[in-house]
């Protein structure tokens, strides 16, 4: 009934198991059998962790078009590693064991007339409840005029695309800013009706409410039928207003767009009131009573120099913050612990109103991601960092969150989701770490619910019920757990134990509420069998859900900190489960099964997510919340990056990429490389490949392979960064070329300044150490065994 991976069987037939598990249920687990004594379970040192994709389409799943059955004593939903007693019509919860009687739509039940939740093949149910239509969603488009005309002409046109691809039920609403706040009344009659707001400083929600003659609020029965009006009235009708009644005046608006008006002296920033702004568009959620869930979309082309969430000053002597000026907290840094405080605090009015906000920073410098993060890490939100509003990063990347389901032709996105996790007994929650935060209320804050709840934190803990926010199928959440010995029954190795994970959301298409339902059970091993719990262990992702922690940790602790938990951790893994004789690092093994783990941990140690000082602090936030958002596969690909090698195909015909070693040595004269490291795509020409390329040797009919040569790494380039969300950038160089040191930056530099005699690849010139000391110094500290 539990699925484990057999020790028994070989390592390709529980990879190929535990990649089957992950069609049918979504989900991955660092531990795929968790040992059956609290002891040794604390002692595991990888925790015990679920990465799981909630709306992610698992295939041949079907969507049930009725409630789902809860236990009545804990809330979980029937499933098929219920116990069922067809003769008595019951069913027993296999968390709290209550006993349930079907409901007499149930009636009709027998092992050969089975609901489809009881299938054993259905551990991952969607189930569409029968409950009125939710209100329609808002977006907020929230502009920054402080851009040249051509760039807020390229902003306006990605805009009007996106409003293409709305769901048609949806309302809009458009704030713009510069020095101060623009707020449209689109439902102003037929000419446009702007307020101007001060943008030095937050308007309370009471008074703006009062300045705008914001009317008490209508029922959300009467909203459906809300006209244009003269003025006054709710805020839904004149700034929240239905697409299908103000799409020409938004439209019209749009294009009026001016630069704004300020004079900027020479040697000053504009004055740009990004907080300001942010907090009118959220804002109107809070006017709008709290029924209208959606996103405030923040185009944003400069840094936040006036009012409310301040980052830099206008002077442009004054630089702006880099992370060195954290660790001092003053000078130029000064304004960031501010300014991520009143973004936190918007944060948390955009969690309770069910927004999420988007910010996409199109601009060469920093805009002040770093202080805004909160605001789209909490809410579901997407952060885009790109150049311009033109580029393709930025315009991929809008697209494809509003891309259609091509089975339905509706829109993905779900709305105000909310998790709530369920364990046995013997197991408690930890935490989650991804864009959630603690939910305080709700079914499960009950009694039953606290008992699930562990005594030790991880990520966002204290509870088993989370906001997600806006929610996509790319959203990916860690979920980690830990594991307790009950006091009368012991656990017994071979039986199965069973999690599961209910995601509730709004479809944005149509309003309806879903809820998803994954359950997973796996077997409990004997604590003395190592080997049990090593064959069930999943290297990929327990690299991802220790980077998860490592990046949480990282927010609060000091950096170095950080990389020293994840040494210890390692070393004491290689400890533990590794082979050899005590004192002696030659005699060191890992099993096949975890064989891959220290790689994977020595390239999270170099990667951006730990490693700041080539990146801004805008773009260490963007790739955390990236790394925050993903799923195993790709988080794997952004910290352990793939590298294809392509070289003259002797037969004359195209090249084929070949997987190489990420590694210097990999680099030659004569190859081309493609790097992939999900934020970037590189194709890097050898330094003969690059003169050969410049000398025009591919134009000749009699170096048709060459051509082909150059061609393939391109072809192949484009596919992968087709086929990614959010797009990566292109990069395309030539060895010695300044370009070149995204690939550099990634390679294990086996070659540095003290081995280059030894290799002929080229060498780096770093701090940092090669793998292979990496991993002598891992074995030499691992046989000690005194960590
Ligand atoms: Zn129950």
């Amino acid at each position: 009934m539990a699925h484990t991976p057999e020790s028994g069987g070989t390592m390709m037939d529980t990879q190929s198991a535990l990649l089957q598990l992950e069609q049918s249920e979504g989900c991955r687990l660092s531990w795929n059998a968790w040992p059956s004594s609290r002891i040794e379970a604390s002692r595991t040192i990888v925790p015990f962790g679920v990465m799981i994709s909630p709306l992610r389409a698992v295939e041949g799943s079907p969507t049930l078009p009725y409630e789902p059955l809860p236990c009545k004593g804990c809330a979980s939903i029937l499933n098929c590693y219920c116990q069922v007693d067809y003769a008595s019509k019951m069913w027993v919860c296999p968390f709290c064991h209550t006993r349930n009687g079907f409901p007499a739509h149930y009636a009709g039940i027998s092992e050969s007339n089975l609901p489809a939740e009881l299938f054993p093949q259905y551990v991952s149910l969607t189930y569409t409840l029968r409950t009125a239509p939710a209100p329609p969603p808002a977006f907020v488009f929230t502009v920054d005029l402080c851009q040249p005309r051509e760039d807020l002409a390229a902003c306006v046109d990605s805009i009007k695309q996106t409003i293409g691809s709305l769901p048609e039920r949806s309302l809009v609403g458009l704030v713009t800013f510069g020095e101060r706040v623009h707020l449209y009344e689109l439902g102003y009659g037929n000419c446009s009706k702007l307020w101007v707001l001060r943008g030095d400083a937050s308007i309370p929600k009471d008074k703006l409410a009062s300045m705008l003659l914001l009317s008490n609020q209508t029922a959300p029965q009467q909203k459906q039928n809300h006209q244009m009006n003269d003025g006054s009235g709710g805020c839904e009708g004149r700034f929240l207003v239905p697409l299908s009644e103000c799409e020409f005046a938004l439209e019209a608006a749009l294009d009026e767009l001016q630069p704004d008006a300020q004079d900027v002296a020479v040697g000053f920033r504009p004055r740009r009131c990004t907080g300001a702004a942010m907090d009118v568009a959220v804002s109107l959620f809070e006017a709008a009573g709290g029924v209208s869930s959606g996103r405030v979309m923040m185009f944003l082309s400069g840094p936040i120099t006036h009012g409310p969430g301040l980052m830099v000053d206008i002077d442009m002597a004054v630089p702006l913050r880099c992370h060195k000026d954290f660790d001092k907290g003053t000078g130029v840094a000064k304004h960031f612990k501010k300014s991520h405080a009143f973004f936190t605090g918007v944060a948390s009015r955009a969690v309770a109103s069910g927004v999420a906000v988007d910010l996409f920073a199109c601009a060469m410098d920093q805009v002040g991601v770093a202080e805004m993060a909160p605001t789209a890490e909490r809410t579901g939100g997407v952060i885009v960092l790109a150049d311009g509003f033109d580029h393709p990063v930025y315009r991929n990347t809008i697209k494809s969150m509003f891309e259609r389901d091509p089975a339905t032709g509706q829109c993905k996105m779900g709305f105000q989701a909310t998790s709530d996790v369920f364990c046995t007994r013997e197991v408690r929650v930890s935490g989650c770490i991804g864009a959630v935060t603690a939910a305080a209320t709700g079914a499960s804050s009950s009694g039953a619910a606290s008992g699930r709840v562990s005594e030790t934190d991880v990520g966002c803990g204290g509870t088993t019920s989370w906001r997600l926010g806006c929610v996509d199928e790319r959203s990916s959440y860690a979920y980690y757990f830990d594991i307790v010995q009950s006091h009368n029954n012991a656990i017994r190795p071979g039986d199965p134990f069973y999690l599961q994970f209910q995601t509730r959301y709004v479809a944005a298409a149509t309003g309806e509420t879903r809820v998803k339902v994954t359950t997973l059970a796996r077997r409990w091993c004997d604590p003395a069998r190592l080997d049990e719990l090593v064959a069930g262990f999943d290297q990929e992702a327990a690299g991802v859900l220790m980077a998860r922690i490592s990046v949480w940790r990282g927010e609060t602790e000091d950096a170095f900190d950080v990389l020293r938990w994840l040494d210890r951790t390692l070393i004491r893994l290689c400890s533990k489960y590794g082979e050899y004789q005590k004192d002696d690092p030659n005699t060191f093994r890992l099993s096949p099964y975890m064989s891959l783990y220290p790689q994977f941990i020595f390239h999270l140690r170099r990667s951006p997510f730990l490693q700041v000082f080539n990146s801004s602090p805008d773009e260490t936030a963007y790739f955390r919340s990236v790394l925050n958002r993903e799923g195993v596969s790709t988080a794997a690909v952004m910290i352990q990056p793939t590298l294809l090698r392509y070289a003259l195909n002797p037969n004359g015909g195209a090249p084929v990429g070949m997987p190489a070693v990420l590694d210097v040595s990999s680099l030659a004269p004569d190859v081309i490389l493609l790097l992939d490291t999900f934020f970037h795509v590189v194709v890097f020409h050898g330094q003969t490949v690059a003169q050969w390329r410049d000398a025009g040797y591919h134009e000749k009919p009699e170096h048709a392979a060459f051509k082909a040569l150059l061609e393939v790494p391109q072809n192949d380039a484009s596919a992968l960064i087709n086929s990614r969300m959010p797009t990566p950038r292109f990069v395309d160089c030539d060895q010695n070329g300044s370009q070149a040191r995204f690939v550099l930056a990634r390679l294990n530099p086996s070659a540095t300044h003290n081995t280059a005699a030894n290799n002929a690849g080229e060498v780096i010139f770093t701090d940092d150490v090669s793998f292979s000391v990496f991993v002598e110094h891992l074995a030499r500290t691992a046989v000690a065994g005194n960590v």
